[in-house]
């Protein structure tokens, strides 16, 4: 496995493959791996004959007061972890590769869509994510990138930005991968204390509940996140932050479940936010 810090020597590994006629599969990620990441880069590895994953905690996608300079890094455990799930080359950036100083230059969808969910309390975030990822699939150039359905929003504005800007690039949505209890998988878990991890389960049961909600026959999008907030309020340590229904695609809040509708929540656990979501696919009989 290849380690590379520098954009040129992406692209001169990446174009060697490309002169053999190998397909390149792209995982971007900011570190501090876990079992989902690993099932992105498996993925990856099984649809692309090489595979690059990124390992980049991005300062733009992070608000002042943000996390960024307390998020967990370990770069040693990322690549041990990267040697068996099938990577053949880690992109591990310094911020100055990636951004000049006077950088100034951004991919922002100027839609509604950034500012819904999450978008709501991280007015920049997404800004900063469409920003990097262009940048990486413009240092990458892959046939293929690999993003989490946990992060469902991110998935949905990266498939609206490949749209908009025409990259010939297919993303590809990977399911969520939880804990044995149910909390999704986060390198943000790692911030819970004891106490803090038993009640974030909160978030899994209730997307549990909202899925049994909905396969009973639940099609009213109020009732839904009004049984789903209730259940949610009976941790006292939880913080509700949102709990919304809303298109699939278009991130739109629908009043009624059918078609395709992502069902998403954020929820503070002491300081700590974590997110957790189900798609719920209501075809019309
Ligand atoms: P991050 O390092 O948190 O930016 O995540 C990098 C990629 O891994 C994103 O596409 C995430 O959606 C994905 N990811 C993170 N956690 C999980 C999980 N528990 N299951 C599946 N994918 C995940």
């Amino acid at each position: 496995m290849e380690i590379a810090e520098k954009i040129s020597q992406v692209r001169e590994t990446v174009k060697k493959w490309k002169k053999e006629g190998l397909t390149v599969g792209l995982v971007p990620t900011m570190g501090y791996l876990h079992e989902g990441h690993a099932s992105l880069v498996e993925c990856a590895d099984r649809m692309c004959d090489r595979v690059v994953v990124s390992v980049f905690v991005n300062p733009t996608q992070f608000a002042p007061g943000e996390d960024l300079e307390t998020y967990p890094r370990d770069f040693e455990r990322d690549c041990a972890l990267l040697e068996n799930c099938g990577c053949d080359l880690v992109f591990h950036p310094e911020v100055s590769e990636m951004y000049e100083e006077d950088a100034a230059t951004y991919v922002e969808i100027l839609s509604d869509m950034p500012k819904q969910l999450c978008g709501k309390t991280r007015p920049i975030h997404f800004r900063g994510v469409c920003t990097v990822v262009a940048k990486l699939f413009n240092i990458v150039e892959p046939d293929k990138a690999f993003f989490g359905q946990k992060d469902a929003q991110q998935l949905a504005i990266i498939r609206r930005m490949v749209r908009d800007m025409s990259y010939g690039i297919e993303i590809i949505g990977c399911p969520i991968v939880r804990e044995k209890d149910g909390l999704a998988k986060s390198s943000r878990n790692t911030y819970l204390n004891e106490e803090e991890r038993r009640a974030a389960l909160i978030l899994s049961q209730t997307v549990f509940l909202g899925e049994k909600l909905v396969r009973e026959g639940e099609r009213d999008a109020d009732r839904l996140l009004s049984a789903m907030k209730a259940k949610l309020e009976t941790e006292p340590l939880a913080r509700i932050d949102y709990v919304s229904a809303v298109d699939a695609v278009t991130m739109a809040p629908v009043a009624q479940i059918k078609g395709s509708v992502l069902v998403a929540m954020a929820v503070y656990i002491g300081k700590t936010r974590l997110i957790d979501n189900f798609i719920a696919e209501v075809q019309p009989l």
